[in-house]
């Protein structure tokens, strides 16, 4: 049974070697073509059965050697593909969550932040830790939190738009990047993602389990030299959340 990565890479691949395959076929062909000249040729100018033997086998093993390497070829293009693909995955998801971790996080968000920068749009970050996450560990088991973090990333992605980005940046820590959005944007996306992790419940042995998020918001500024002086500032506000109580959303102006 293949994993998902490793179908997605064999259909990616199927397509690849579409191409590749058409010019194989091509070769093959030649090939071909000029088997039945050497044989047409050998039935005009030689006589002798065994001599003609002899040419048929040498042809008949230069199509199988051919044949042999292509497809050796193909299969270890194939495995180095899945190989690179694999590796480019492990690097930048994140294990547990299957969204972006904190190095895509990094790398991708350096781009978003020079691009704002360049183009002079707004640029606005979501802070996000999990409410009193140390809790449902303690009381349901570290398993069942694993399966909650789950819950809430893809709850996460699918609140989002496909243009930002969503990322795993630490334990039960994520961060949102929204591009072409300032601080009061955020500030309604931050509480509409807030009331819609409200609402999901995980439902554990018929009990239905419910948690909250704090939200921290700050927007790119003319001093920012840096994707991290965004994040040292959402992650004051997002202090402040806790302190005034949890579940809910501050900015940095509000600090
Ligand atoms: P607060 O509202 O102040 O954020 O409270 P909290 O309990 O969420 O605070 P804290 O940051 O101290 O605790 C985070 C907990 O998240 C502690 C750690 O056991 C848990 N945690 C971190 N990573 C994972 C993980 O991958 N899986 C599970 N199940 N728990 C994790
Ligand atoms: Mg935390
Ligand atoms: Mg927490």
């Amino acid at each position: 049974m293949k994993t998902p990565i490793e179908q997605q890479i064999r259909d990616y691949q199927n397509n690849d070697f579409k191409n590749f395959s058409s010019n194989l076929l091509i070769r093959i062909k030649a090939t071909h073509i000029l088997l039945i000249l050497l044989l047409l040729i050998n039935a005009f100018f030689f006589t002798t059965e065994s001599i003609s033997i002899v040419i048929q086998l040498i042809m008949a093993v230069l199509v199988g050697l051919h044949d042999y390497d292509d497809n050796k070829l193909k299969t270890a293009l194939t495995e180095h593909s899945i190989q690179t693909l694999k590796l480019t995955e492990v690097a930048t998801k994140d294990y547990l969550t299957q969204i972006p971790n904190r190095r895509c996080f990094s790398q991708t968000g350096d781009k978003f932040f020079h691009l704002s920068v360049r183009d002079k749009t707004d640029f606005t970050i979501l802070f996000i830790d999990i409410d009193l996450f140390k809790k449902i560990n303690d009381d349901l088991g570290h398993n069942i939190g694993d399966e909650i973090l789950r819950l809430i990333a893809t709850t996460l992605q699918q609140s989002i738009r496909k243009s930002d980005l969503l990322a795993r940046i630490g334990g039960e820590e994520f961060a949102i990047l929204l591009p072409n959005t300032d601080i009061i944007k955020g500030f309604m996306i931050s509480e509409n993602i807030r009331k819609i992790i409200e609402k999901t419940k995980y439902i554990h042995e018929c009990n239905d389990i419910f948690m909250t998020i704090s939200i921290g918001i700050a927007q790119r500024g003319k001093l920012d030299s840096t994707l991290d002086d965004m994040l040292k500032r959402s992650d004051l506000a997002l202090y402040k959340a806790k302190e005034l109580g949890r579940n809910r959303s501050v900015t940095e102006q509000q600090l």
